[in-house]
């Protein structure tokens, strides 16, 4: 995709992640400047970019700044140096980083007082999938700069979304996906481990995937009705029921020595539903007790 006006653009970080953004930007006609703490990697990254070795000199008369670090500290470290902040004023930032809500509140408060525009996202894929349909990138911070800047930034995903003003927005949103990622991903592989060690080939529950899916889905509809009305009430399985079955799959773990403490830790957080009195209501309910925790 070539965009219709050419940006001068600096990407920092020539990492896995820095270096796929690069090219993208690259790809879709812009002016890409990149820089990397070793300097052998932002030379790797072709694609027509251009490599600087000094951090001022890649940043100069850049309107946007586009930053991949392995973590905010990094970024932070960079920019204690007076130079490099006051080639920054007056660009647009946006952080591409990963990080925590809190993170991105110290990076606009850093901006602010280097007058620096900022925009806090994260992106949602594989270095593979930038600058295609399957990446998504969650946008917060002003929405006249995401304006200002959206038509260059779709370079790097077909999908690009602009959360709201509040900066950890972006940051929230990633950190609650990819919980859903990680934890679904953990249950996922603990499953198979069951079905394997139980003699049971794992294809066999691969198999069955759009039934799971299927119910995770369900629930995440009824749940996001149920916190919006604050009503858990239902007619379709009591949490005493779904307790009931996370015994089972303890006690599978356990009979067939694999690691039980996933399907332990699940029952835990279960079973403190119905220490809370909420043993009738329905499996969305547990949200009650994460609340309180
Ligand atoms: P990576 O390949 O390990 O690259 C890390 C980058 O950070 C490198 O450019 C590294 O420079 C730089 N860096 C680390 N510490 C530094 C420091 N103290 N000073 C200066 N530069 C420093 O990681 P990545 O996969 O590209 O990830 C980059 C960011 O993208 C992370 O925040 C990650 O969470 C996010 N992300 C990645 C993916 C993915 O699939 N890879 C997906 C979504 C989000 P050197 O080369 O000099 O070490």
């Amino acid at each position: 995709m070539t965009s219709s006006r050419s940006t001068k653009l600096a990407v920092i970080g020539s990492g896995l992640m820095g270096s796929a953004l690069a090219r993208a930007f690259a790809a879709a006609g812009h002016d890409v400047a990149v820089w990397n703490r070793t300097p052998g990697k932002a030379r790797a990254v072709g694609g027509g970019t251009v490599a600087f070795e000094n951090l001022v000199e890649a940043v100069t008369g850049r309107s946007l700044v586009v930053v991949s670090l392995s973590n905010y500290a990094a970024w932070s470290e960079l920019v204690a140096s007076q130079a490099v902040a006051s080639a920054l004023a007056g660009t647009t930032l946006v952080q591409l980083t990963s990080g925590s809500p809190a993170d991105a509140r110290g990076g606009l408060e850093w901006a602010r007082a280097h007058g620096v525009d900022y925009l806090d996202a994260a992106i949602l894929a594989y270095p593979a999938f930038v600058a295609t349909d399957y990446a998504t990138v969650y946008y917060a911070g002003s929405r006249a700069v995401f304006d200002r800047h959206q038509e260059t930034l779709q370079a790097i995903a077909r999908n690009s979304v602009y959360v709201d003003e509040k900066i950890g927005s972006a940051a929230t949103l990633d950190c609650a996906i990819l919980e859903a990622y990680y934890g679904g991903s953990l249950a996922v592989l603990h499953a198979a481990a069951m079905c394997q060690a139980e003699g049971l080939d794992p294809k066999a529950f691969f198999a069955q995937k759009n039934s799971f899916l299927g119910l995770i889905s369900v629930t995440a509809d009824a749940a996001q009705d149920m916190i919006a009305r604050n009503d858990f009430t239902g007619q379709q399985c009591s949490l005493n029921t779904h307790v009931a079955a996370i015994e089972h799959i303890v006690r599978l773990s356990t009979d067939a020595r694999i690691s039980a403490r996933f399907p332990r830790e699940l029952l835990e957080n279960y079973r403190r539903a119905l220490g809370a009195g909420l043993g009738e209501q329905e499996l969305p309910a547990v949200f009650r007790t994460l609340k309180q925790d």
